[in-house]
Parts: structure tokens; sequence; C-alpha cells
């Protein structure tokens, strides 16, 4: 058998890697365990939220499919965050878990150039330091110009709970054995992480009647601009359920705290700090008298509900206690207890920000592989590995490259290369310097020329969003030239509870008004003598855009100051053969971590943890020389 790229695993990292390669054309053989688990949730059944939902978005700009899936499969959308700044807001949506991994599989067997091959991988094979092949758990060899692994909390997987522990990626699958070690023997360092799951109840063993609700958004936004919004939302909407812990049931999980697998040491693997276990949070959070938790819906057709905020590898009979004791709980059953996954990933150093491996050529790493948390963080890179890899294979010079200005995922993937991480990595805003230039309601003005050029967004795609930002620029400038006269807009200030003016003022300095939106504005104008504005008023992405730029002006200049400043160290490149640890009066530790992170950049070089400014200035003075 022979695929010119072979993707192992058909994950949230794999689907988007395999999806978009084939879209460029080369044959795509994916090779998984269970093909009935494309894009299964191993945990939360939702998508996006703080700083996921940016991912999201720019997944779907770029021509990836897990917006399109997340609209197809979502039972409840919110948008986060509404009454903060643009930069913030979040689109997230509960999924149905079942009917997300349906719609995935779909798009997978309906997507040209892809072959699904059950089966696991047991080995890589590589000739010269060049990716050649795969072996397999049922004895095939599979041959590839470029591989993929995309193995998320698969390989050497354990699951705990208690004391209890089992070989397992995730409930009920099988680990990934002997891919790892393959792996170690090319010369890979790899590492051990966990992670962990709440337990499921049932639905109707729940007193809803004394919980808190929490619908969804009256006027739900679907997250893909693919989407059709006059059939959107595709299914029937639910809402979540709010309760909290309090001493009770803190106390009863505290007995059971010498038979937690954490607590005893028996998992080697580290935890993700920000998203810990209920017993985690316990033990750090001494004086909190309660912890929330969030009742959510796994489907529409599920009689099993998540319990978000009380993930746990306790031992069952403990969980079983002390949930019933969570007011609205009381009766509850719990049908599948938590548990922590243990799994191998391999410390993102070794990756170039293409996802290629430095040791292996035509070997991509892309997904929880790299120490990374969270389905979207996986989606993002499954995607510019896939991208890369095409490119690779059609024997195209150009590589696909996103900087941290240019989206989160340039943000994720320089993040990984550069810091490395020994925790499961997730994505936050404060990561994102950039944040202002690098929201949600931009992503196409900011990605669509890129999706475009590797064929995932279509010519009517780009023009349509080039028409608008034609719109944006000549509207914004209209808004500095029309002024209102006091007598024109005072009302409308005084209706608003803003200051009046006592001399002309242009829409664009008053739009700046946080009292104040553009529409109100552009509606007191004589709207027959600018065809613009109407044209403006009709369209509702170009009239957010202008008005979120002019409000949000002076930050955005000072952002991309910044960027251009920052842009003159990312232009200095550094050789590929540059020989780091030949660099004289710098500091071993310096000389270790330029050697092993291998910038390839300045810009790349100066974000490296430990490496110092005047590092910098020594090694300038190299590459001059
Ligand atoms: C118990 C549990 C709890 C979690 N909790 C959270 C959480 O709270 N928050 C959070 O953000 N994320 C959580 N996650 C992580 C989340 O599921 C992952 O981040 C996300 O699914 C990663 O996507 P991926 O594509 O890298 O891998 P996955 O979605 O895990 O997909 C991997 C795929 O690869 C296949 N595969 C693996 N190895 C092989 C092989 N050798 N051969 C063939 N096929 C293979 C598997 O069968 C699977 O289909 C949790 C995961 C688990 C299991």
């Amino acid at each position: 058998m022979y695929f010119d790229l072979i993707v192992v695993g058909g994950g949230h990292a794999g689907i988007e890697a395999a999806h978009a390669a084939a879209k460029m054309g080369v044959s795509v053989g994916v090779v998984t365990m269970d093909k009935s688990a494309f894009g299964r949730m191993s945990c939360n059944p939702a998508i996006g939220g703080s700083a996921k939902g940016h991912l999201v978005h720019e997944i779907d700009a770029l021509g990836g499919i897990m917006g399109q899936i997340a609209d197809r499969s979502g039972i409840q959308f919110r948008i986060l965050n509404r009454s903060k700044g643009p930069a913030v807001w979040a689109g997230r949506c509960q999924s149905d878990r079942k009917l997300y991994s349906v719609e995935a599989s779909k798009i997978i067997s309906s997507t040209e150039n892809i072959t699904i091959v059950e089966d696991s991988v047991i080995e890589a094979i590589e000739e010269d330091r060049k990716i050649v092949g795969v072996r397999t758990l049922k004895g095939n060899e599979i041959s590839c110009k470029a591989l993929i692994v995309c193995s998320g909390t698969f390989l050497n997987g354990l699951m705990h709970t208690g004391l209890n522990a089992t070989k397992g990626g995730r409930f009920g699958e099988q680990p990934a054995i002997g891919l790892t070690e393959s792996l170690i023997k090319m010369g890979f360092e790899a590492g051990r992480l966990k992670t962990g799951t709440p337990p499921r109840l049932k639905l109707e063993s729940i007193n809803y009647e004394i919980l808190e609700e929490q619908p969804g958004d009256e006027n739900p936004q679907p997250f893909s601009r693919r989407t059709d919004r006059s059939k959107f939302p595709f299914l029937p909407q639910v809402s979540c359920w709010l309760t909290k812990t309090d001493s009770s049931v803190h106390q009863i999980l505290e007995k059971g705290f010498d038979r937690s697998p954490m607590f005893r040491g028996l998992i080697n693997g580290v935890g993700p700090r920000y998203c810990p276990s209920i017993e985690d949070k316990i033990v750090r959070f001494a004086d909190k008298p309660n912890h929330q938790i969030f009742l959510e819906p796994e489907g529409l057709d599920s009689d099993l509900i998540y319990v978000n905020g009380f993930s746990t590898s306790l031992p069952e009979e403990i969980q079983r206690e002390a949930i019933a004791k969570i007011p609205g709980l009381e009766n509850a059953e719990m049908v599948r207890p938590g548990y922590a996954v243990e799994y191998d990933y391999l410390p993102p150093y070794q990756i170039d920000l293409t996802l290629e491996t430095k040791l292996i050529k035509g070997l991509y790493f892309a997904g929880q592989i790299n120490g990374t948390s969270g389905y979207e963080e996986a989606a993002g890179q499954g995607l510019i590995a896939g991208i890369n890899a095409a490119l690779k294979i059609l024997g195209r010079k150009d590589e696909f490259v996103l900087k941290r200005s240019d989206a989160y995922i340039g943000v994720l993937i320089d993040d990984l290369v550069g810091k490395s991480t020994d925790e499961p990595y997730r994505m936050f805003t404060s990561r994102a310097e950039h944040r202002l230039l690098l929201r949600q309601d931009n992503a196409d003005r900011r990605l669509y020329e890129f999706g475009h050029r590797f064929g995932l967004i279509s010519d009517n795609e780009l023009k349509e969003m080039k028409e608008r930002e034609v719109l944006i620029t000549k509207s914004k400038d209209l808004f500095d030239e029309i002024k209102f006269k006091p007598d024109e807009i005072n009302n409308l200030l005084e209706s608003k509870a803003t200051n009046l003016i006592d001399n002309a003022e242009p829409v664009s300095k008053l739009t700046k008004r946080p009292e104040l939106n553009l529409r109100d504005l552009l509606q007191e104008l004589d709207l027959e003598k600018y065809p613009l504005v109407n044209s403006l008023l009709a369209n509702e992405k170009a009239l957010e855009q202008v008005e979120i730029e002019l409000k949000y002006e002076g930050y955005i200049q000072r952002q991309q100051d910044l960027i251009k400043k920052m842009e003159k160290l990312e232009e200095v490149k550094i050789p590929e053969s540059f020989d780091f640890l030949k660099l004289k009066t710098i500091s071993n530790e310096s000389k270790e971590k330029l050697h092993k992170v291998r910038p390839r950049s300045i810009g790349q070089a100066s974000r490296i943890s430990g490496v110092s400014p005047s590092d910098i200035s020594i090694l300038l003075v190299y590459l001059k020389n």
C-alpha cells in the first residue's frame, strides 16, 4: 500500500490534517484504530470558549472543518464575554457528542483523495533520516512520502480510577503500543502527561427544579462562515444547569485521598494546571468553600449529563458518595465514573514551525502528541501540518508558517517550538500579545488569503471578503469627512446620556464614545446623499468591522506599530546550518537552549526562555560576520 501522506489518528488534529492535504491534491491514508471514532470528543461535549473560540474561527478562515462540524452538531451556542471588549468575545457551543463524530465522518469519508484504514500504527519507518512508511498491528507495511502523527492520548495510554489502572487511550479504547518506542529509537525524546474527565450522570436522575438554568444565546451565531445562516441552528437548542460543591462534598472527597492515584504518586504524567481535577482544586484552593459545577447534556438523544468542573480519578465509590451531596444531584445515578489518563507526548522543541520534526524529514507531529490539551489546539495544528506536508509532497518550495501577529495558531506553535512544554498547554487570550488584532470577528480578513493560496478557500469567498475590505476602508475614510453639526446630533447624544457637542464632529470621532453605536449614528444622516453608507448598513459584517476599528483605533494602531518593530527581528534569518554550540561568550544554558530549539530568526530566538537580550546581541554579531 502507498499513500503520498499517512495520517495516524482520526481525532481532531488528524481529520483537519487529512482534509486539508487531500483538498490540496495529495493521496491521504488515514490510519486510525477505530473508524467510527472520527472527531470523537474524549472529554467535554463542547467546542470553543475563551481563546479556543478564536482558534475555531481561524481554522474555519483557513478552510478547515471544525467550525462546520460544530455548527452542524451544536445544541447550545453562546458568545462569551460580550460585555467586555471585542478582543475577548469568544464563541462556545455545547455539542451533541455523537452527532459531532457523525458529521466529522461524513466530511472525511466524502473527501476525494482520502482512504480510511482501520488499523493501529506500531512503528514509523525511516531511511537516511527521511520518513518512508509505517508498520501496523495487522501486519501491513504502508509506504509514504510524509507522515503526520496525531495520536492524542493513546501512546502507551494508561487510565486510572482510584487504585485501578487499565491500559487504554480513553474509555473503552485500546492504547497505541509500539509507536513511541520506534520514535525513541530514531532519537526522539518522549515524556509523560496526564489529563482527566468527570463522571457521567443519568439525565433524568437530576433534580433540575432547584438548579440555575443556563440557556444559550437568543440569537445564536455559527462558527463557520460557510454555514447557511438561514438554516442555523440546525438542531433544537437545550439548556445547561449550574450547581456547586460545598464543604460536605469536599469532606467526602478528602476521605478518598489515600486512594488517589495522583496523591499516591501512581501517576507520573504532569496534569493541566489550569484545568485541575476536583481533588486538586480542594487542595490548591483550600480556602474556597465551594466550586461551580456545570451540568451539560451530552446530546439530544443521549441520556447522559457531563459534570463539568468535577474531573476526578478518585475511587468510584467516593465519586458516587460525593456526587450525592451536591444540590440537585441527591438522587443522581452515576453511569460512568471519572478517570485520569496518562500518555506519552514528544516535547515540542523537537518540531519546527511547520510542525515537521527536526530529526526526520517528512515526519510531522500534531495535536496532543505535542503536549497540548484541547480539541481546538489539536485541530489548529492538524491543519498546519496537513498543509505543510502537502506542500512538501507537491514539491512546492513555499511552506506555511503563521506569525504571532497573524493568528492564535501562530502564537500556539511559536510557543510550543520556542518554549516547549512540560505540562499540557492550552490556549488563553493572555498568551497573545497582539490580541486586539487577533479577534474572532476578523479571522477571515486575517487568514482567507492564506487559505485561498492553498486551495482551501474558494475564489468567491475571497472575492466577497475583498469587496468587503474595500467597503470598510472607504467607509472609514468617509467617516473622517462627514461631520455632524450640534443641531443634527445632540438629540441622539442626549438620549444616549452622553455629552452634547458645541462644534461639528466627524462620525469617526463620535463612534469612539462607548455609549454610541455606529448604526444609530448613521441613521441620523441624510442617507440619500450617501449611497456608500447605505451599502455599509446593509452589510452587517462590514459595519461591525468599521465600528470596532473606529472605537479601538488608538490601541489597534499601537499594536500595529509594535508588530512593525518586532518584524524587523523576525526578518533577520538564522541559516538552518548555523552551529549555536560554537557561540562564545554566551552562557552554556543559552547555547544549549538555542541548539535544542534551533530558531529560524532572531525574533524567534529572543522569545526562548533563558536567552537574554545580550545573548541576542552576540548572536547578531555572529550572523553579521
Ligand atoms: C480522559 C480525557 C480527558 C480529557 N480532558 C480534557 C480536558 O479537560 N480539556 C481539554 O481541553 N482536553 C481534554 N482532553 C484532551 C482532548 O481529548 C484532546 O486534546 C484532543 O482530543 C486531542 O486531539 P488529537 O487529535 O490530538 O487526539 P485524539 O482526539 O485523542 O485522537 C487520537 C486518534 O488517534 C488514534 N490513534 C492514536 N494512536 C494511533 C496509532 N498508533 N494508530 C492508529 N490510530 C491511532 C486514536 O484512535 C484516535 O482516534 C481529554 C482527553 C481524555 C482522553
